[in-house]
């Protein structure tokens, strides 16, 4: 074990072999202090460390790079199949309907882009609308995946929410009878 003593150019020889020659691979701060720990012992070493990772102009470079760009759209996968990945929303806060629907159920083809608009209750279960959707949708696969959108996930549900605006100045255009 060798001492280090407390001399900035010892001590920057060191923290330069360590770093940033053609034989070392600008270690994270982390795994430095512990490489120099097999070999070397100095006052305060893991902030001495610490401190010239922060500093070194390699580094920062390297790091602005890789950092994801905040706020960019994730654009999902494309699926192969019809009906093999859907979006849906609810229109809710509709006139009941003589049948007892007050709000209509969105669902759209993410393939295809393929709407159906199923009239129905917000009281209605899960198992009722999936019923529904077996019925009013599904003859060919039933490998649809769902992928809930909220409002944190808001990209997931565009297609949807584009379609009930069109759905919605239909309404406006054209009221129904
Ligand atoms: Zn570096």
């Amino acid at each position: 074990m060798i001492c280090v003593p407390n001399v900035n150019s010892i001590r920057k020889l060191i923290l330069g072999e360590a770093h940033d020659t053609v034989y070392s691979i600008h270690p994270g701060s982390t795994r430095m202090y512990y490489d120099l720990k097999e070999r070397f012992w100095g006052y305060g070493m893991k902030r001495v460390v610490a401190e010239y990772v922060a500093i070194c102009d390699t580094c920062q470079r390297v790091k602005a790079e890789h950092q994801r760009p905040i706020g960019l759209l994730q654009p999902l996968k494309v699926p192969e199949w019809k009906w093999e990945e859907i979006t849906m929303d609810f229109i809710v806060g509709l006139p009941c309907t003589q049948k007892g629907h007050n709000s209509i159920w969105v669902v759209v083809d993410r393939l295809t882009k393929v709407a159906h608009f199923i009239p129905v209750n917000t009281t209605y279960s899960g198992a009722k609308l999936a019923e529904l959707y077996i019925s009013r949708i599904l003859h060919d696969s039933l490998d649809t995946k769902l992928r809930f959108s909220t409002t944190y996930h808001p990209q997931t549900d565009g297609q949807t929410e584009r379609t009930n605006q069109i759905l919605k100045d239909m309404f406006v255009v054209e009221p129904p009878i």
